[in-house]
């Protein structure tokens, strides 16, 4: 039986590679970070019925006393370094808490891996967001990098580290470069899930207006259950590498809006109303991924269409507010 150890598992990324995982055999480690709200804990993991078939080990991803304590004891065949302050609007806010979290947390455990002379294979979780203010219409491995937020600061860090480590010193060490993808465990401040939140809210009478920011930003939207694969297959691989994640299909959160309020039969210019304080100070306009590289290599592919996903999360939300 193979050992994966996940930071950030109590996520949306991380519960879905857990259960993923799960059906895999493994046995999935989790970092687990104390909090003093510990009931609200595990919330996705338990939503998808996996809270008891994971264990899980005290330590945050900035004290690598912690985490070379859990890796002496657990020893992982696979890491997956999902942790990190994940929210671009929050990083403008709190830019040094991302820079450590965020691009200082993979060196942590990347470190810890060299340290401990580990075999394990190490996965880390990069972003499209690098790509910021692109630099080609369709961005692969090969685009040029140019951040627009402390947060796609902190995840270049993050990338290179992990690039670094393994030309440095051999490391299977491989990072994946995912654009946007959500779910009904996507956190309530990303635009999608306060959107398919909001829709829901005004279908059952709950609310009649849903304020949003920028409406003509791009997104390349995928399903977080499609993608965790790709993380899988990227440490199945002889050869570590880095991989764009993508469905290179890129909408609008306007487009979004129309998408998610006609599943309700509701037309989204009668409910969303323009709030500035939304809006970025710098904005990244346009995101469309080519993941030809995760197709022929890994054999990925996204199995979930944008109409999809929206239905799936305004049915999850509804059915949320109904309860
Ligand atoms: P979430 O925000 O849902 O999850 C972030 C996780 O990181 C949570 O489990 C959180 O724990 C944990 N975490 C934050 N700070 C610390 C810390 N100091 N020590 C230990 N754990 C910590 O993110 P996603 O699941 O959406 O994303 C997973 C990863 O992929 C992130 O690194 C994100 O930046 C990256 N990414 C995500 C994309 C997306 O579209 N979803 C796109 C590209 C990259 P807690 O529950 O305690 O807060
Ligand atoms: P990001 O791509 O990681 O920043 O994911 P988000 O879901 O937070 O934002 C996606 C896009 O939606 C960005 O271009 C935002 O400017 C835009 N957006 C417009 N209105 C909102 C809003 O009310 N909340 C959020 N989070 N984003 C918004």
């Amino acid at each position: 039986m193979k050992t994966a150890f996940i930071t950030g598992v109590t996520g949306q990324d991380g519960a879905y590679l857990a259960q993923f995982l799960l059906g895999k055999g493994y046995r999935v480690v989790g970092l687990l970070r104390r909090s003093a709200s510990s009931d609200q804990l595990g919330e996705r993991l338990r939503w998808l019925g996996i809270l008891n078939e994971i264990e899980t080990m005290d330590g945050d991803i900035l004290d690598i006393a912690s985490l070379m304590r859990i890796l002496q004891s657990v020893r992982p065949d696979e890491i997956y370094n999902l942790a990190a302050q994940s929210f671009v609007a929050t990083s403008w806010q709190q830019p040094i808490l991302t820079a450590s979290a965020t691009g200082l947390g993979p060196v942590y455990l990347l470190e810890a891996v060299r340290i401990l002379g580990l075999p394990a294979r190490f996965y880390q979780a990069s972003s499209s967001e690098m790509f910021g203010k692109v630099q080609a219409p369709l961005q692969s491995e090969t685009t040029p990098f140019h951040p627009r937020s402390p947060y796609a600061v902190a995840k270049l860090h993050g990338h290179w580290a992990t690039v670094n480590y393994r030309e440095s010193f051999g490391l299977h060490a491989s990072s994946g470069i995912l654009f946007n993808h959500e779910s009904p465990l996507r956190g309530i401040e990303f635009v999608t899930r306060k959107i398919t939140d909001g829709v829901a809210r005004i279908s059952l009478g709950l609310s009649q207006a849903l304020a949003l920011g920028n409406l003509e930003a791009a997104r390349d939207w995928g399903h977080a259950r499609d993608y965790v694969k790709a993380m899988w297959l990227m440490l199945q691989q002889d050869q570590p590498d880095d991989y764009v994640v993508a469905t290179g299909r890129s909408a609008t959160i306007r487009e979004f809006c129309r998408l998610a309020f006609a599943v309700a039969g509701l037309n989204y210019e009668d409910h969303v109303v323009l709030n500035p304080a939304f809006l970025r100070p710098a904005e990244v306009d346009y995101l469309r991924g080519d993941a030809t590289k995760a197709r022929v290599r890994l054999g990925w592919a996204p199995e979930t269409s944008l109409e999809a996903l929206v239905e799936e999360m305004v049915a999850a939300d509804l059915a949320r507010l109904r309860g």
